[in-house]
Order: structure tokens, then C-alpha cells, then sequence
């Protein structure tokens, strides 16, 4: 199918913005705009992609992960790739993604899942050997992240050491690291009280907070860190479920999400996204909506991967909140 001229000049104009967006956003942690602005070109770039294949790109910020690191920490490769999430901005997609796992999995019923806050954070990979912590990586471009061992062994919630004696020889661990409100808060305020540049937003701090050169500077940052995934891991003995993989983490000492929950059904998962809704402002950390995955390992498999996120689960997006956040002067609703 051909496509007018100007779609083709709207396509690229719309990958080079979330090209810069996404540079100042993950490689300089100095974002220029809301992050739903973001998500709405994104969401009409998908879009024309959909309408205009023939203008799919490999290289189009849709198929890809994050942004390329700076190069100011060492490389690292991720044993298995990192990936980001599809979006739903609402219960009908929420129901379509949902009716797709039914479907691809051929199955009558839809299969168990797991929901969990969305904790907005930075996502790490963390590499246990023998049950010691042996290398912390930020997700990078989702192949290559940044080596911030260091900056991560000075997180009190991560554990330099799994509990107990019984660990495989390796396992990864992800999750995000993220820096509670009522720290941010105190920080924010120790930093404009020595007249320094005060963070965005929870996120922005821990991001700039892990990529420290100095790990002392991010030893005295109050960072917090979750799991909510296996990377790479033994095949034998090995639990057949997400949700008894966040068991196992915990029996290791490794903090879990306590607001995770199995759910069976379409109505389960829009009462727990109004239940957190509602819960949102009261918690200690931010979340910017609930991700949902299929329990099930083999279903997991099952169902893959596409470019940049699993087709087994989903992010489905809490609305903008109405607090007015000041970005390097930039004033903008978050
Ligand atoms: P994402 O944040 O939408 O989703 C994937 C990430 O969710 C994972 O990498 C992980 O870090 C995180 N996550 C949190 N809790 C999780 C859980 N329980 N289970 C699994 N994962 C969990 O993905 P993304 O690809 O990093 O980025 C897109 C986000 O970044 C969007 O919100 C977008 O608006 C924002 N962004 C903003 C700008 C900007 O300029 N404002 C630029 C680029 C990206």
C-alpha cells in the first residue's frame, strides 16, 4: 500500500522527537516533557506503523528498548534480553490484550495471571553467584546495560548475600530500584536548602542516583529496590510460575511487591487497578499504573516475545496526576 507523502514526513518527524525525548530522558535522566506526552506519539506512531507497514522500521523507537548508555560505566550484556511493556490506556485494551492470550494460547479460559504495582523506578538486573551478589546492571537498550555494581551494593534492600544455603550456582535477579517518596521529599529539600538543582520526579531521582560515578554519592541516596522477575536461571529446580519465583525471592531475603495477587479474570483485573487506584496517593512510592502477567512459565513461553515486550504481559497505565512539576523551568502537568 502506498502512502501519501505526508504521512511519511509524519513518521519521521515522530521518530526523531521520540528519539531526543528518549536520549534526555534515559541517557542525560533530564526529561523534557511529560511522560504522556511521550506515550501519545509513541501510541500514533505505533499507529501509522499498523496503517503503513511498509514504513516499519528495525530502528524505530517502537522496536526498541530504552536508549544506548553513555559509556561512563562499563558495558555489560544481559544473559537474556531485558524488555519493556506494552501500554494499555484503558479497560477495552486491557480486554483485547487479554482475549489475545486466550486465543494464541488456544485455550477456553483465560489462564491465571499475576498483577502487581508498577513501580516507577529503574529496572536492574541483579546476578547472584553461589548466592553472593556478583554484578548489578541498569537495562541500557535492553542487550547492553551500564556494570553499577558498585553504586548497588550500597542499596540496603538488595541483598549482597541470598538468605539461607540454598541458591543456584546463578541466578538473575530483576527489579526496580526506586527511591521511596518521603526520601525524595527529604531530598529535594536538603538540595534546594544548599541551593543545588532539585530532582523531577521520584524516578528521575533514583535514576541520576544509581548512575553515579562516585559510589559513596549514591550510598547516601535513599533508594530502595523490589523484585518482580527471573532473568536467566538453572532449567532443573526451578519453580513452574512467577508467582512461586517471587515466593522463592522471598525465601532468599530478596523484597517482593506485598500488593501482588493471582487474579482469574477480566473483572478481578479492573477491581485490583481501581483498588491501587485508589490507594495511589497513600502509598510510600510512586506507581504509574499495574502490570500484569501470565503465571504460568510454559504459557509465558507459549505466547513470546514481539521487538520490545512480552506478549505475555501488560502495563496498564494509570491517568496523568494533576500535580504541576517543574522541569529545568519547563512547567508541566505529570
Ligand atoms: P515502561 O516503564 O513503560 O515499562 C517497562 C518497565 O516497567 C520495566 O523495564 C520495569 O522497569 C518497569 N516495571 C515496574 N514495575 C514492574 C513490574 N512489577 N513488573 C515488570 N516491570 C515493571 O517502559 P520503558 O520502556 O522504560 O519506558 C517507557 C516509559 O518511559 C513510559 O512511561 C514513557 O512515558 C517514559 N518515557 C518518558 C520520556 C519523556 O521524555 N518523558 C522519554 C522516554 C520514555
Amino acid at each position: 500500500m502506498s502512502q501519501p507523502d505526508d504521512v511519511q514526513a509524519k513518521v519521521e518527524a515522530l521518530r526523531a522527537q521520540l528519539e531526543r525525548w528518549s536520549h534526555q530522558y534515559y541517557v542525560l535522566d533530564d526529561p523534557k516533557v511529560p511522560d504522556q506526552d511521550y506515550d501519545k506519539a509513541l501510541r500514533e506512531l505505533q499507529e501509522l506503523e499498523a496503517q503503513y507497514p511498509e514504513l516499519k522500521d528495525p530502528s524505530s523507537p517502537t522496536q526498541r528498548v530504552g536508549a544506548a548508555p553513555l559509556g561512563a560505566f562499563e558495558s555489560v550484556a544481559h544473559p537474556m534480553p531485558m524488555l519493556s511493556l506494552d501500554n494499555a490506556f484503558s479497560d477495552e485494551e486491557l480486554s483485547a490484550f487479554l482475549q489475545r492470550v486466550v486465543d494464541r494460547l488456544d485455550v477456553e479460559t483465560l489462564p491465571e495471571l499475576v498483577a502487581e504495582p508498577k513501580l516507577d523506578g529503574i529496572a536492574v538486573s541483579l546476578i547472584y553467584r553461589q548466592g553472593v551478589l556478583a554484578r548489578a546492571a541498569t537495562r541500557g537498550d535492553g542487550t547492553h546495560g551500564e556494570d553499577i555494581t558498585l553504586n548497588v551494593r550500597t542499596i540496603g534492600s538488595v541483598p549482597l548475600k541470598l538468605r539461607g544455603d540454598k541458591w543456584p550456582e546463578l541466578v538473575e535477579i530483576r527489579g526496580e530500584i526506586f527511591m521511596p517518596r518521603a526520601g525524595f521529599e527529604a531530598f529535594n529539600e536538603q538540595a534546594r536548602r544548599d541551593g543545588e538543582k532539585p530532582f523531577v520526579n521520584p524516578r528521575n531521582a533514583a535514576a541520576g542516583s544509581l548512575r553515579q560515578l562516585d559510589s559513596r554519592i549514591t550510598a547516601r541516596r535513599p533508594l530502595a529496590f523490589c523484585a518482580y522477575a527471573s532473568g536467566q536461571h538453572p532449567e532443573d529446580d526451578w519453580p513452574k510460575s512467577h508467582w512461586d519465583v517471587l515466593q522463592l525471592f522471598c525465601s532468599w531475603g530478596v523484597p517482593i511487591s506485598r500488593y501482588a495477587e493471582r487474579l482469574s479474570s477480566l473483572e478481578d483485573c479492573v477491581d485490583y487497578y481501581q483498588r491501587l487506584g485508589e490507594q495511589r496517593d497513600s502509598l510510600s512510592f510512586d506507581i504509574d499504573g499495574i502490570v500484569y502477567k501470565v503465571n504460568d512459565f510454559e504459557a509465558q513461553r507459549k505466547l513470546g516475545f514481539v521487538a520490545r515486550a512480552p506478549r505475555w504481559s501488560i502495563a496498564r497505565k494509570f491517568p496523568a496526576q494533576e500535580a504541576v512539576t517543574r522541569v529545568t523551568g519547563v512547567e508541566f502537568q505529570v
